[in-house]
């Protein structure tokens, strides 16, 4: 009987990993992670923890795919979310945002620290190499990186705030970290 139960507990456990992780990047799912940081941003408003946000979007990969095939594209993808789970601690929550867009959000940590992660993620992914017939290939992301700073923001507007910066770091050149202005906040409501 008891065996029983703990299998059931043990199978249910797994069905709940594989609903909230993402098949090809072992990433959490968007929903999982938004309503992950949703929670977290409440604690750290309510307790005035600091929180930093970080997403990266991988550079030009459309380019890549048509150039190397869709599925060259995903192996790319899921080595590059592999390099993020190299580089974050386990505190630090990883997911999948969007097609080729990728986040962690990492408790406590306030923008030196979030910015020294970012920094090894970012070199870590633009260092690696991954085999193939034409030669070695090789990706690069853009960051944008924002921390709650004692601030009260929304998750829109928490999350808003890092795409502006993702945005600037595109703009900017890529394979590049933009920080969002602290002022960012104050001026989107002029
Ligand atoms: P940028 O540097 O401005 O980000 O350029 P980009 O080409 O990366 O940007 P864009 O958003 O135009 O294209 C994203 C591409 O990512 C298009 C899509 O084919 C590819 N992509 C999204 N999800 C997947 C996926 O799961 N697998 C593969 N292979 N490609 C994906
Ligand atoms: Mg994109
Ligand atoms: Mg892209």
């Amino acid at each position: 009987m008891l065996r029983r139960q703990l299998s059931l507990i043990i199978e249910n456990q797994r069905l709940f990993e594989q609903a909230i992780t993402d098949g090809l990047t072992r990433l959490f799912v968007r929903r999982f992670f938004l309503a992950s940081l949703e929670k977290e941003l409440s604690r750290s408003r309510r307790y005035g923890m600091e929180l930093s946000l970080i997403l990266l979007d991988i550079d030009h990969f459309k380019l890549f795919n048509d150039r190397y095939g869709h599925q060259v594209g995903d192996m790319v993808l899921r080595e590059t979310a592999q390099r993020i789970l190299e580089s974050i601690r386990t505190t630090d929550t990883p997911g999948r945002y969007g097609g080729e867009e990728l986040a962690v959000f990492l408790p406590q940590a306030r923008l030196a620290d979030a910015m020294v992660v970012a920094e090894r993620i970012r070199s870590n992914i633009a260092n690696a190499t991954y085999p193939h017939e034409s030669g070695p290939l090789q990706v690069s992301v853009s960051i944008g990186l924002t921390s709650l700073s004692g601030r009260s923001l929304s998750l829109e507007e928490f999350i808003e705030e890092t795409d502006q910066a993702l945005y600037r770091a595109k703009a900017n050149g890529r394979n590049r970290i933009e920080l969002a202005g602290q002022g960012t906040a104050a001026v989107k409501k002029s």
